[in-house]
């Protein structure tokens, strides 16, 4: 059997670290399994779903490499739930509600008061055809809510191990508004028939409604999927993400030249028993992706750790996979140049300003105690620069000025490159070459 999985987000808003978690679980699951991804837009919600998020969430996912193979929207397949309601309907299992919402809230704090858990009493169960037809001219429109059976619903989850829920402790979930609308909880059961899912990969706060979900598959088909509920992400201090999602967007991590790789190696390896380490492709990270590595401890996601690896990640990132991105920056120098400044940087926007740096015209910075000693260093350079001119440049320069470490080389670092820090000097002369080394060595413009 051949592994299809969903990754089911709403349009309501742009994809966050958390949910691409899932995203990406997913993914790598079935990339190593083999099989099918699909995504799928739960957009029942039609008032806070929009398009422009729609876009936005197949925007993220393609840019992160988290391509599926097939997707739909919710909002096509109303006809199904429908369907899916009716043959409910017809086997007892989903009946109208006529409690206001003010009505519910009374009851539940009634039932606190006495010290009993606010499950819903099923009232309306009990409610004659009479009854019914009163509250219908009230103008009482109903909800409609599913008969759970009361017994223990158990599953062996991929990654909890054996679950059990006890349907007695829980309400019965509503599946229809008032209003008619759909909640997420039949659709998706549909759609997971459907699809014939074969694996429900999603967060844990769904464990709880897998025990509802389970007992609706099991009253519309034969068809049951395995699940893995995986622990919610939390910050480094151990606390929730919620309040940080804003930032913690995926549009907003590539606006701050976060690659996806980096990304997505944190993602796939926090919370897991493998080391967290940077994997420069998705093969390599499914290849290693098993549920058995992740732990049931929550993840921890630190923006400094991804700052790391995105920084790994560019050190040793081939020319040929930047090529294309050096070039719309309008990147000069080639592979060389490439090679010589990737250990330096920690965001691939900062390769522009070591090309400005390298290929612009640039005053040479100079204090004036160094003013001689760099003018010195000048003359004495070679026009003919190859591998050796700097060791041997410098070389003399020490014997000569009897300069030596920083006194050395910061001022020719400096009069060279106007930082502090940077790429291997012997290098960047090559890069710079005799004429523009010499120019910035006078403090003049080269
Ligand atoms: N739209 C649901 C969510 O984002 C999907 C949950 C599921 O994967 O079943 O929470």
């Amino acid at each position: 059997m051949s592994v299809i999985v969903r990754f089911a987000p709403s349009p309501t808003g742009r994809l966050h670290v958390g949910n691409v978690r899932t995203a990406l679980l997913n993914h790598l699951f079935v990339r190593e399994q083999g099989g099918e991804f699909i995504l799928r837009i739960d957009d029942t919600d039609l008032e806070r779903s929009t398009e422009e998020y729609e876009n936005g969430i197949r925007e993220d996912l393609s840019w992160l490499g988290l391509e599926w193979d097939s997707s739909f929207s919710q909002s096509r397949k109303f006809d199904a739930y429908d369907a899916a309601a009716s043959k409910l309907r017809e086997m007892g299992l989903l009946y109208a509600c006529y409690e206001t919402a003010e009505e519910l809230d009374k009851q539940r704090k009634l039932q606190r008061v006495a010290g009993k858990p606010p499950i819903y009493n099923r009232a309306s169960l009990e409610l004659s055809d009479d009854q019914k037809e009163e509250y219908r001219r009230e103008g009482r429109l109903p909800h409609w809510r599913f008969k759970l059976s009361g017994g223990i619903v158990t599953w062996n989850d991929l990654v909890r191990g054996e679950q059990s829920i006890d349907t007695s402790s829980l309400s019965d979930p509503v599946l229809i508004r008032g209003d008619g609308s759909y909640l997420y909880t039949l659709p998706s059961v549909v759609d997971d028939i459907d699809a014939k899912i074969t694996h429900v990969i999603r967060g844990e706060d769904h464990v709880t409604n897998s025990g509802a979900q389970i007992e609706i598959f099991r009253a519309l088909s034969d068809h049951l999927p395995e699940f893995a509920h995986t622990p919610l992400l939390v910050g480094k201090d151990g606390k929730g993400l919620s309040k940080r999602l804003g930032s913690l967007s995926i549009a907003q991590l590539r606006e701050d030249g976060l690659e996806p790789m980096a990304i997505c190696s944190l993602l796939g390896k926090i919370g897991t028993s493998d080391p967290v380490e940077i994997r420069d492709n998705m093969q390599v990270l499914a290849s290693e992706f098993s549920f058995d590595k992740v732990s049931r401890a929550p993840a921890r996601f630190d923006e400094d750790e991804l700052a790391m690896l995105n920084a790994k990640l560019l050190n040793n990132m081939p020319y040929e996979r930047v090529k294309e991105r050096l070039d719309d920056l309008g990147v000069q120098g080639g592979e060389d140049f490439w090679k010589l400044i990737r250990a330096n940087i920690n965001k691939f926007g900062e390769t522009a300003g070591w090309s400005v740096m390298a290929f612009a015209p640039m005053a040479g910075q100079i204090e004036p105690e160094d003013a001689e000693f760099c003018a010195l260093a000048a003359d004495a350079l070679s026009d003919e620069l190859d591998a050796d001119s700097w060791g041997k440049w410098t070389s003399y320069l020490k014997e000569t000025t009897g300069r030596k470490g920083k006194s050395l080389f910061m001022p020719l670092r400096m009069a060279l490159t106007g930082r502090a820090r940077g790429p291997e000097m012997d290098k960047m002369l090559l890069i710079l070459g005799a004429e523009k080394t010499k120019a910035r060595l006078r403090g003049q413009t080269g």
